[in-house]
């Protein structure tokens, strides 16, 4: 019975189970989204964690992400090791997909961007927090992960596992981390909150620099922020049905 002993192979060995094909085209379209949204340029990731292997995580080819398609999905372990890449050329920096997933079992999708409006505040040291409620997943406000503090004068990239673990540290529990010099990386419980955060952490910072400009800055309380962030989550599917609409057909 070889079509049976097939099936109880693949039960008891779900490393090998594939991941639902729209989990792959839900990740295009956040590839796609974020640079129609301007958080991602030729440069920036997006990934999401297998659903069927939680120590498995999907992630682009080193591509454009505006180019990806479901083609160029591979699957990678918790080493950030792609599994099936043959030829193709994995991301220098998907070691921070890996150690954050490593690190918070609640985290489904990760975005680590060179968002233009986040940049001012990594190199200030200002914290980036709630000008408003669409973007109350910020909370009390970032943390900031400072590159020299652990490895000196380096090219500013997340190359390794170290230099990745402390940046999921800087992160602990939050929604977002700034990295100095270099960006930021947002984490989720599916990749429409995270498409959502990551798209409203440029928007608030674009409009925390207006006000800073204009006078002081009531920021949202942290209980303003809880409660707003709550109502939030049971609205991610509108903006994104939306986004998705503005790319179109993927193939
Ligand atoms: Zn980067």
């Amino acid at each position: 019975m070889p079509g049976l002993r097939g099936i109880s192979s693949q039960i008891s060995d779900p490393s090998s189970a594939a991941p639902d094909s729209k989990l792959i085209d839900d990740l295009v379209y956040a590839n796609r989204i974020l640079a129609d949204q301007g958080v991602f340029d030729a440069f920036g990731h997006v990934s999401v964690r297998h659903d069927k292997n939680l120590n498995r995580f999907l992630l682009s080819r080193n591509l454009a992400p505006a180019l990806v398609t479901a083609r160029d999905i591979l699957t990678h372990d918790l080493d950030g090791d792609p599994l099936d890449a043959g030829d193709r050329k994995p991301y220098l920096e998907r070691f921070i997909h890996a150690a954050v997933y490593r690190a918070r079992a609640d985290v489904k999708a990760v975005v680590h961007s060179h968002s233009p409006s986040l940049i001012p505040f990594g190199v200030t040291g200002i914290p980036l927090r709630p000008v408003y409620h669409m973007s109350a997943f910020l909370g009390g406000g970032t943390s900031l992960f400072e590159i020299r503090h652990e490895a000196g004068m380096t090219d500013m990239l997340i190359r390794d596992h170290k230099l990745a673990d402390a940046l999921a540290k800087s992160l602990g529990e939050d929604a977002v981390v700034l990295m100095r010099g270099h960006g930021a990386t947002v984490v989720g419980n599916s990749i429409p909150q995270v498409v959502y955060r990551a798209i409203y952490t440029e928007m608030n910072a674009r409009l925390q620099a207006q006000a800073a400009a204009l006078g002081t800055i009531t920021f949202l309380s942290v209980e303003e922020a809880t409660k707003a962030a709550a109502v939030n989550d049971g609205q991610v599917l509108r903006p994104w049905e939306l986004w998705k609409a503005r790319i179109g057909k993927i193939d």
